[in-house]
This record gives C-alpha cells, structure tokens and sequence, in this order.
C-alpha cells in the first residue's frame, strides 16, 4: 500500500489483513455517440496497486472506457468513480492524479525531449525548479538521459513512446492509464516498456491498458476485461480464464470473442 495514502485506517486494520481498495468503480457505464452505443452497460472495478488491462478487437469500446476514465469524455449514463470522485462532478481533481499515455504520438515536435516534458509540468501546476528535477529523473527512468536536447523528429518509435511514457509519470500518478503502449514497437523495445511498467507496479502504481498482444496482456495483467460490441465477455485472472477455457490467452480471446486478432 501506498505511504501515507490510506493512514486513517492505521489502528482500525490489524496489521497483516489486506484490504482491497477500488481505484476505478463502474456501474452500467454507457456511451453513445449519436446513434452508435460504443460502450454498453458495463460494470467492472480496478484495485490499487492492480494492472487491469481491457482486451478486444477493433472498434470493441476500449479506448472509450479509458476516455471517460481520465475524464477527456462524459459517460452518457452510469455511474463511474475514480479514488471514489464521480467523473462528471470532480474531473479537475481526478485528472491531477491521473498520467495517460494515449495511442497516438501527441509530443510537441517543435520543443526538444527535456522540453516536452516540462511544458507538460505546467498543467499540473509544477513549479519550474521542480519540473527540470522530475524530468531528468524520469529521462533517467526511461534511458533517455542522454537525448534531453534532442529534438522529437530524431527519436526513434521506441524512443518516443518512452518518452510519452515519462511525460505520463510528470505529476507522480497514483493511476498510470496505458492505451496500447507498445504498439508498433519491435520486440526489444517493447520488452523495455515492459520492463519500465513493471518497475512502476512494484511501487504500487495502479495500471490500467488496453492491448492487442495477448502476450503482454499476460506478462503485465493481474486481471483483463475482454470486450466487444461495448459489453464485458468476461473478466478474470488470465491464468484463470485459460484454465477455464483452455489453451493460451490468444485461444481464450478468439473463443470468446469470435473474432481473429487484428494485430496493429
Ligand atoms: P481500437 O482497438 O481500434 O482502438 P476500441 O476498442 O478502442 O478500438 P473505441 O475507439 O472505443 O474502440 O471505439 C468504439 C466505437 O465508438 C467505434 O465504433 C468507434 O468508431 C466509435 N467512436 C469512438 N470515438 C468516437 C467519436 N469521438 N465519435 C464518434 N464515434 C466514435
């Protein structure tokens, strides 16, 4: 458990006896764009300190769900709690300790890599001073203590989703939200990544992603959601569905879901 994070109960829990906190809360979450229903009813919950990944094909709902969890679109109906704030009521104060990687590649390519991080700083109200210090700390995080002057244009794929992977981490986030982080990488610097992801997890930090490869999923998940059409399939342990279903991760989701893995 975090320091100092959940101190009110010291004296109330006997030492040794796990309490499960709910990070993320959804109950008969939906979303409509115009006629579509890109997500249907769902209900799932996310634990602290858990790395919760959401499986499906193309077009499932996955980066939606995501987008309503760090508060960049509404839910049209439900009820969505994240730290036990509702996403429609308190997103200022959810999105402060919140860090997202989104699937795109969003640096600013007119600023250098020490740059982008630092203007980043600014939303979250970090003072300059502070911001030089967490980004060279993250740059060092991420092995791109030697590029800081570089401009993003001279970065390489892998190079620049470590770098949106820092610049997720500037405002030190409780929950780190993952959209396909590794897509398009090739198998060395996706190992990187995952190197970092679990380093951040061993921390405590909650992690929430969405992939299409079944073997991350499976090396970084506690616990996936597959979905599709908008619906929840399923959700459990993978080792827990691929003793129920048989086969790999791979097998369960093409079972489940009917559908091949499209892979990017
Ligand atoms: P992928 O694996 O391709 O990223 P996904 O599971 O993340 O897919 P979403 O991006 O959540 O799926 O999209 C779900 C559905 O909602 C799709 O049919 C998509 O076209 C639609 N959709 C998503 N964003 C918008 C939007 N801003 N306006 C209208 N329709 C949208």
């Amino acid at each position: 458990m975090r320091d100092g994070a959940f101190s009110f109960l010291a004296g109330v829990v006997p030492d040794g006896i796990m309490i499960s906190v709910n990070i993320v809360t959804a109950k008969g979450l939906t979303k409509d764009y115009g006629p579509l229903r890109a997500v249907d009813g769902i209900d799932f919950s996310i634990a602290q300190g858990e790395c919760f990944g959401f499986l499906g094909p193309n077009g499932a709902g996955k980066t939606t769900v995501m987008r309503i969890i760090y508060c960049f679109v509404p839910p049209s109906s439900g009820e969505v709690r994240v730290f036990g704030m509702e996403v429609k009521e308190s997103p200022g104060r959810i999105k402060k300790k919140i860090g997202v990687m989104p699937q795109e590649d969003n640096l600013d390519p007119d600023l250098t890599v020490l740059e982008n991080l630092v203007v980043y700083a600014r939303y979250f109200d970090i003072p300059k001073s502070g911001s030089l210090r967490l980004a060279s700390e993250l740059l060092a995080f991420v092995e791109l203590q030697g590029k800081a002057k570089a401009k993003i244009g001279d970065l390489s794929g892998g190079m620049k989703r470590r770098l949106i992977l820092a610049r997720a981490l500037i405002n030190e986030p409780e929950l780190l939200v993952l959209d396909e982080p590794t897509t398009g990488l090739d198998p060395h610097s996706r190992h990187s990544v995952w190197d970092k992801l679990n380093q951040l997890k061993e921390k405590d930090t909650t992690l929430l992603l969405t992939t299409h490869y079944m073997e991350e999923a499976e090396k970084l998940c506690d616990r996936v959601a597959i979905m599709d059409a908008g619906k929840i399939v399923t959700i459990d342990t993978p080792a827990s569905l691929m003793q129920l279903h048989g086969g790999d991760l791979e097998d369960v989701y093409l079972k489940l879901t009917g559908k091949d893995l499209v892979l990017p």
